[in-house]
C-alpha cells in the first residue's frame, strides 16, 4: 500500500545554554492512507515533539528539527519553507489537540471558525463555508447544528468542544489527522464517545489517524499499527495484534501489564514499571530502557540495541531474542 507518511531518522529537540537536548533520537514511522497508527509512550517520551515536528509546529514551542526526514506523500516537509507549509497545516495535514478549550478561539463561534478554514483553504464563499462548517457540525454527531454553529466555546461542554474541535481538523477533507491525546483532558464516559466518533470517521471518511496516546487501552481500540516511545525513540514497532500478542520488549510488555484486565491476575495489583523515564539531559547509556528492565544483562548499559525485525514487519530494540512469554 502506499505510504502516506513516511518519518526518517527524525532527530529534533530544544536547544539550550548545556547543549542540544535530544527530545527526539533517530524516530522513524511510517502509516499506510487510511490507517491508524498509535504513538504510545509515558509522558516525557517524546510523542508529542514527534507530532509537534510532523506539523512542522515545533519552532513555535521553541524546538528545533536537527535531522531526519518527514515524507508526506513523498515530499518532504523538512525542506518546504513556510509559506507552502501552510498550505498544507491545518488544511491536508490537521491536528487535535489535548484540549479543546484552548485550541478554540473564545471570541468566534463555532461556525465561524470552521468555515473559516474553508475560506481560507478551500476558497469557499462565507456563505457556502457555513453551511458546510452546519454539515460537520452534524457529522461529528453535535445535536441541533444550525442551532449550535453560532455558539461561542464557553457556551459548549468540553466534549462538544472536542467534537467542534474534530469538525475543524476534518472540514477541508485532509489526508492525514494528528490527534495528540484527544481524549485525556475529558471525563471518561466522554472519552469512549469520542473515541468512537473518531473510529467512525476513519471508516466513513477514510482519514489516516495519528494518535498519540499514553493509554495501551486507548491503543487497543484504535490501532492498525503501533510505536512505542521510550524516552526519545521508538522501541517497538509492529502491528497492533502482533504488539497485543507477541510483544518483544521489555518495556511494551510493562506497559501492557499495567493495563487492568490483561493478565489474568485478577484482585493482585496493577503492575507498574519501577523507577521513571530518565530525564533527556540524563540518558543513561547502552539500552536507554535498562535501569528499569527486569531482563538487564551486563551488555545493555554499554551499548544500544538497533531497532530491528524481529518478525514480519515487527520491530524491537532490545538486545534479547527470544522474549519469555509474557501472559503466563
Ligand atoms: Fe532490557 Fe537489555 Fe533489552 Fe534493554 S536491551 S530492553 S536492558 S534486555
Ligand atoms: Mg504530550
Amino acid at each position: 500500500a502506499e505510504k502516506l507518511l513516511e518519518v526518517r531518522e527524525l532527530t529534533a529537540g530544544f536547544h539550550t545554554e548545556r547543549g542540544f537536548l535530544r527530545a527526539v533520537d533517530r524516530v522513524s514511522l511510517s502509516l499506510e492512507a487510511g490507517q491508524t497508527l498509535c504513538v504510545v509512550g509515558e509522558s516525557g517520551s517524546g510523542k508529542s515533539v514527534t507530532s509537534l515536528a510532523i506539523m512542522r509546529l515545533l519552532d513555535y514551542s521553541g524546538g528545533t528539527i536537527a535531522g531526519g526526514e518527514i515524507r508526506f506523500r513523498g515530499v518532504d516537509l523538512t525542506e518546504l519553507p513556510q509559506r507552502e507549509v501552510m498550505r498544507i497545516r491545518g488544511n491536508r495535514l490537521t491536528m487535535v489537540f489535548q484540549d479543546p478549550i484552548s485550541a478554540l478561539n473564545p471570541v468566534f463561534t463555532a461556525g465561524d471558525q470552521i468555515a473559516e478554514s474553508l475560506r481560507v483553504h478551500k476558497g469557499m464563499s462565507p456563505k457556502a463555508a457555513w453551511r458546510k462548517a452546519v454539515d460537520m457540525l452534524r457529522l461529528v454527531g453535535i445535536p441541533d447544528p444550525e442551532m449550535r454553529a453560532g455558539q461561542y466555546p464557553h457556551e459548549m461542554s468540553g466534549g462538544m468542544c472536542q467534537r467542534v474541535v474534530i469538525a475543524m481538523a476534518l472540514a477541508c477533507d485532509p489526508e492525514l489527522i494528528i490527534a495528540d491525546e484527544p481524549t485525556t483532558a475529558l471525563d471518561v464516559t466522554v472519552q469512549a464517545q469520542i473515541l468512537e466518533l473518531l473510529q467512525r470517521l476513519k471508516r466513513e471518511l477514510r482519514t489516516s489517524i495519528l494518535l498519540i496516546t499514553h493509554d495501551m487501552g486507548v491503543a487497543a481500540e484504535m490501532a492498525d499499527r503501533i510505536a512505542v516511545m521510550y524516552a526519545g525513540a521508538v522501541v517497538e514497532e509492529g502491528t497492533a495484534a502482533a504488539i497485543f500478542e507477541r510483544p518483544r520488549h521489555p518495556y511494551t510488555i510493562g506497559l501492557l501489564r499495567s493495563i487492568p484486565g490483561t493478565t489474568g491476575e485478577r484482585g493482585t495489583e496493577l503492575y507498574t514499571i519501577k523507577g521513571g523515564i530518565p530525564r533527556i539531559e540524563q540518558l543513561p547509556g547502552g539500552c536507554r530502557f535498562h535501569p528499569r528492565c527486569p531482563y538487564a544483562m551486563e551488555n545493555c548499559a554499554r551499548e544500544e540495541p538497533p531497532l530491528l525485525e524481529a518478525a514480519d514487519g515487527h520491530r524491537s530494540a532490545c538486545w534479547l531474542t527470544d522474549m519469555p512469554e509474557v501472559m503466563t
